[in-house]
């Protein structure tokens, strides 16, 4: 089987490489976001009905209208990049679920989630545009994909997402879910630094593009690792490298202020 998987491995690194938007970086990607979209709408929907939704609230409604402010600059930035055809991928929603958990996410294709265990810590609009942006990033730089496709591979050896579900739908639904940082009983993945870095800096110029400060960020980030030692947050232990954030992000910050205080001039 191992065998099997590492052909596969193989033929599908050299017929399946695309570029992250931004940073230009390939990436292994057998499962594009399209490809994706029928298990995510089934497994966000499953999510909203088995939680409790908090939207239609005076915070959840501060998550839409983020949400939607943010959603117009990841897709005003991907259009001017020449990249149309990844906006017409993207379908937005954005919710709010009560969970004490310390954590939000965005699957593939722009669903996303924010617990209400995050809000002590975003504490405002530009808080959460934060980790909103990173979340968004996430999405845009197809990193959920990327795991998908290095994990579908490793576990069940097959290339196409039909497959996958064919072989263990169970198994490729969980991996779906560890692959956009959803917690789970049975494990965790990690995301990977190079990917937080490329989730930071893109995250740092969608919220500067949608009109927030990016000067928040450092602060935001400085405030979930003050509790990370005591709390061991879901968020963070899906996130390493937490205390080199803080110097990578104050050398993104210069450019990100730029487009910040162009945006601010022309208004
Ligand atoms: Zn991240």
């Amino acid at each position: 089987m191992k065998k099997l998987a590492t052909l596969f491995f193989v033929v599908y690194a050299l017929s399946s490489c695309s570029i992250v938007p931004l940073t230009g970086r390939s990436q292994l990607a057998i499962f594009t976001t399209q490809d994706l979209m029928p298990l995510v709408k089934d497994e966000y929907k499953e999510t909203l009905s088995s939680g409790k939704v908090l939207t239609s609230t005076k915070e959840g409604k501060q998550i839409v209208k983020v949400g939607n402010r943010m959603a117009e600059a990841v897709e005003t930035y991907l259009t001017e990049q020449g990249y149309d055809s990844l906006v017409n991928e993207l379908d937005w929603e954005f919710n709010l679920l009560e969970d004490e958990e310390v954590n939000a996410w965005c699957m593939p294709g722009g669903k996303v989630a924010f617990y209400t265990g995050i809000l002590p810590y975003t504490k405002d609009e530009t808080g959460i545009a934060v980790i909103m942006g990173h979340e968004l990033a996430h999405a845009v730089a197809n990193h959920a994909g990327e795991r998908m496709s290095q994990e579908i591979l490793f576990e069940l050896g097959v290339g196409t997402i039909d497959l996958a579900m064919g072989q263990d739908p169970t198994l490729t639904q969980e991996i779906l879910l560890l692959s956009v940082g959803i917690a789970s009983d049975l494990k965790l993945l990690s995301f990977s630094r190079k990917h937080e870095l490329e989730a930071d800096r893109m995250g740092l110029i969608f919220m500067a593009m949608a009109g927030y400060d990016p000067r928040e960020a450092p602060l935001f980030w400085g405030r979930m690792a003050e509790d990370e030692e005591d709390d061991g947050l879901t968020f963070l232990s899906t996130h390493p490298g937490h205390t080199k954030r803080m110097e990578r992000l104050n050398s993104l910050l210069p450019e990100a202020i730029e487009i910040y205080e162009q945006r601010k001039g022309s208004n």
